[in-house]
This record gives structure tokens, C-alpha cells and sequence, in this order.
């Protein structure tokens, strides 16, 4: 009874072209090849899409360029004009939401109603925030000498390479492609190699929306060949990049060896949860639950070491095992489900390597540990106490459903060891007061920090 999705199989595959995306066409790949993407849940092959390669970017480069030339379709079109096409994008999202997201959780294994309800809803809105930005992008008038005119023009950078990972490949695609669109540049998109199939569904909503052809083209391929010939590109004027440091510090060197095109890179966690011993425990516990587990825990903003005050300590551990224990790992499709498999077998044995070394190095298991037997990619969710910040589980990404829970004493100790970390993306702190949640936050050196404090008036970012 609750396998309420599978009605809504086979996906319209008419829709869902396999190939390359330029010019508002789709392409066979220039040397013939195809790679297979499969499903993590079953680990069946779904299909074979057309392997893009240096060439294929060249061509999607050739068309963006021309897409972008002076006095094009797209450089006439007027601002409000970008941003309707761009809502206009956001409907078909909106009419096709439960294809897209069908397509994403057979792709990516991770559970439907998320991809539904928030991969989906977070494309939709992005895509509409972006929309109303168009028009209402201005520059400055600076006052100058007396005989002098002095102001800004925003323009757009001209074409744009956009790399994406395979945890929320749609998600990450209109992160990247709405405020290019927004300010008027062209796109050569490359999905990862894992999940490419939502990536090309938005090949053929861009046709139906209208976009010029040439302003967004998407060529599917591996890494270190369609990856690595778009961040060498020397007509591409800027790249984003989101995935592993490893892949961020080639993409910059590439553009340092190339023409010093404009990078922008998300890239690895290892982000502290810090919850004081004043905090509302059943919020904590929830909420770094919910921090480090969901996405199977593949996320880059993952709570994933988790700092508790030595007085709660034993009483929040406890609380989290309970939690873990009856978090609900299975099949995807299954409205009950809340953990599906992780993505490829590359990442299964990671994760499985590190909690060994969990194990090894001392700390102690509390739940979980190992794979769901005979279910291929499956991990039971997994939560460490007695970790200490020495161990690998303490200071390497895992991107995998592992709790590795520390105790600390005080707030300039933690303070330091949160600091001590190569990443610094995200960080969250759980307390009810407010100067210790003020000096967290300007103390925790991340990109973002999310307080939990009510005598502030609830949540503060
Ligand atoms: P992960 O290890 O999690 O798969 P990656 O950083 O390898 O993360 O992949 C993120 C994206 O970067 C994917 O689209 C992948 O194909 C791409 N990529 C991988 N290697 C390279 C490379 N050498 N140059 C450009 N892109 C790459």
C-alpha cells in the first residue's frame, strides 16, 4: 500500500532525449560513444546516453559564443523578456514536477518525496527568485570631478561553463544555470556522470520555453575528458563548479593555464554541529539527526561532527542512537522511506572503508556499522560516540550516512576545534543564549552559520 509511486512509471520517454544538447538540438557524440547510467536502488542500467568529449564541448562552446555575439536574439532580448522566459521555465518545472522528480530518484536513488518536495521546490523557487532579478540589476553613479561622467554597467560575462555533482543534480544545475540566464550570459552545462537524466529533460523544457538557440547547452560526459575540456576552454569566460577539493583545485588550475576564466567552486565539508548544554535537546538531536543523514548524508553542508557539551553528552548520544535505529532505509519509491542507497559503488566503499577505521581507531560504534546485506548499495545509518578529532571519521568527508559524535567542555575549546578543519562551509550551533550564540557565530570560521537560539527570536543565519 504504500508504493504509491510506481503508477507513475514509465517516465515520457519522448520527453527525455539521450543525447547531446546544442543549439536547441540534440547530437550523436562526435566519436560514437555512449556511457550508462544506472539505478543505485536496483543497480540495473536505466539507458545509454551520448558520451560528449573535447569536441562535443567545442561545438556547445562554438554555438554559446554565437549565442552571445553582439546583436544575437539573446544579447536584443530586454531584461524583463529574460526574466519572463526564465518564470516561464519555472511552470514547465512546476507542470512536469513529478516526472522530473521520478527521474531524479531513479537516478540518484535518494527518496521521492524529497526530490518532490525539495529538490524540486527548491528549483522552482530558485528559478523564480532569479526571474524577478532580471530587470532590476542596475549599476552606479559615482560623483567624480566636476567635468567627468563616472558609472557602472553590469554586463554579463559572455559564455559560462557549469560543472555539477550527482547528489542534487537538478538542484545544482539551476543554482548555476538561473543567475547566469538572469544576467544574459550563454551556458555550456556539464551534469554529472552519474545522474545526467534530469539535466537533459531541462535540454528540452529550455526548447519548449523558447530560449534563443545556443544560450544553454548541455553535454553529457565524464570528468577528466568533457569536464576537463570545459574548464581548459579558452572561450569560456567563467566556470561553477560544485563537488570534490580534489576536482576544485584542477578546475583552478586549469583556468590559471588557460585564459584566467572566473572560477566559483563548492566544494567539500566537514562542518561542526555544536550543542550546548542549555539547548532544547529534542531540537538538537533532531536537527543534527536530520543534518548529517539526509541525502544518504551526501551533502557538502553535512553536520558531520557533531560537538556536544560533556553534561548532555551521554543523554544525546543516547536520543540520537534511538533516532538513527528507526530511521527508515529501503526502497526509494516507498513513501515510508527516509534513506535510500548511496550513489555508485565507488562511494558504498568509502563510506564502509571509513567506519572501519571508526572502529580501528577507537571510537566507539553505537549503531550500524555495515551495508544492508544482499541489498546492494544500502548503508545502515551509523553513529559513532568517543570520537576524538585525531580519527579519520572526525576529519575526512565521509558523504555517507555516519554520525561521529565528540564531547567538549568549553566554548573556547570547541571554538578551536571546530576551527581546526581544512573546510570551512557550514556550521550550526544549538543553544538558548544568545551571547553564547552570538560569539559562536562570528567565532566558527564557515561560510555559513546557523544558530538555534529562541531567546533570539527563533533561528538566526
Ligand atoms: P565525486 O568524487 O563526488 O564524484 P567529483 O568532483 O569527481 O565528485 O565530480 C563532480 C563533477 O566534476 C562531475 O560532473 C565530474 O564529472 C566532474 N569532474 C571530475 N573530474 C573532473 C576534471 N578533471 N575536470 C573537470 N570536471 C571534472
Amino acid at each position: 500500500m504504500y508504493q504509491l509511486f510506481f503508477f507513475l512509471l514509465p517516465i515520457p520517454l519522448p520527453l527525455l532525449s539521450l543525447q547531446i544538447f546544442i543549439n536547441n538540438e540534440w547530437h550523436e557524440s562526435t566519436s560514437g560513444k555512449k556511457f550508462p547510467t544506472y539505478n543505485p536502488s536496483t543497480l540495473e542500467k536505466i539507458c545509454d546516453i551520448e558520451e560528449g568529449d573535447k569536441p562535443d564541448v567545442d561545438n556547445a562552446v562554438e554555438a554559446a559564443k554565437a549565442a552571445f555575439q553582439r546583436g544575437s536574439p539573446w544579447r536584443q532580448m530586454d531584461a524583463p523578456s529574460r526574466g519572463r522566459l526564465l518564470h516561464k521555465l519555472a511552470d514547465l518545472l512546476e507542470r512536469d514536477r513529478v516526472t522530473l522528480a521520478t527521474l531524479e530518484t531513479m537516478d540518484t536513488g535518494k527518496p521521492f518525496l524529497q526530490a518532490y518536495f525539495i529538490d524540486l521546490e527548491g528549483c522552482i523557487k530558485t528559478l523564480r527568485y532569479y526571474a524577478g532579478w532580471a530587470d532590476k540589476i542596475q549599476g552606479r553613479t559615482i560623483p567624480v570631478d566636476e567635468n567627468f561622467v563616472c558609472f557602472t554597467r553590469h554586463e554579463p560575462m559572455g559564455v559560462c561553463g557549469a560543472i555539477t555533482p550527482w547528489n542534487f543534480p537538478l538542484l545544482m544545475l539551476v543554482w548555476k544555470m538561473a543567475p547566469a540566464l538572469c544576467c544574459g550570459n550563454t551556458l555550456v552545462i556539464k551534469p554529472a556522470e552519474q545522474t545526467p537524466l534530469t539535466s537533459l529533460y531541462i535540454g528540452s523544457l529550455i526548447k519548449e520555453v523558447g530560449f534563443p538557440p545556443g544560450v544553454v547547452n548541455i553535454v553529457p560526459g565524464y570528468g577528466p575528458t568533457a569536464g576537463a575540456a570545459i574548464s581548459t576552454h579558452d572561450s569560456i569566460d567563467k566556470i561553477a563548479f560544485t563537488g570534490s577539493t580534489k576536482v576544485g583545485k584542477l578546475i583552478k588550475e586549469a583556468a590559471s593555464k588557460s585564459n584566467l576564466k572566473r572560477v566559483t567552486l563548492e566544494l567539500g565539508g566537514k562542518n561542526p554541529c555544536i550543542v550546548c548544554a542549555d539547548a532544547d535537546l529534542d531540537l538538537a538531536v533532531e536537527c543534527a539527526h536530520q543534518g548529517v543523514f539526509f541525502n544518504q548524508g551526501q551533502c557538502c553542508t553535512a553536520a558531520s561532527r557533531v560537538f556536544v557539551e560533556e553534561q548532555i553528552y551521554p543523554e544525546f548520544v543516547k536520543r540520537s542512537v534511538e533516532f538513527a535505529k528507526k530511521r527508515l532505509v529501503g526502497d526509494p519509491f516507498d513513501a515510508r522511506t527516509e534513506q535510500g542507497p548511496q550513489i555508485d559503488q565507488k562511494q558504498f566503499d568509502k563510506i564502509l572503508e571509513l567506519i572501519e577505521s571508526g572502529k580501528k581507531e577507537g571510537a566507539k560504534l553505537e549503531c550500524g556499522g555495515l551495508a544492508i546485506e544482499d541489498r546492494g548499495l544500502f548503508i545502515k545509518p551509523t553513529v559513532f560516540s568517543e570520537v576524538t578529532d585525531n580519527m579519520r571519521i572526525a576529519k575526512e568527508e565521509i558523504f555517507g550516512p555516519v554520525q561521529p559524535i565528540m564531547k567538549f567542555k568549553s566554548i573556547e575549546e570547541v571554538i578551536r576545534r571546530a576551527n581546526s578543519t581544512e573546510y570551512g562551509l557550514t556550521a550550526a550551533v544549538f543553544t538558548k543564549n544568545l551571547d553564547r550564540a552570538l560569539t559562536l557565530a562570528s567565532a566558527l570560521q564557515s561560510g555559513t552559520n546557523i544558530c538555534d537560539s529562541p531567546n533570539a527570536g527563533g533561528k538566526m543565519y
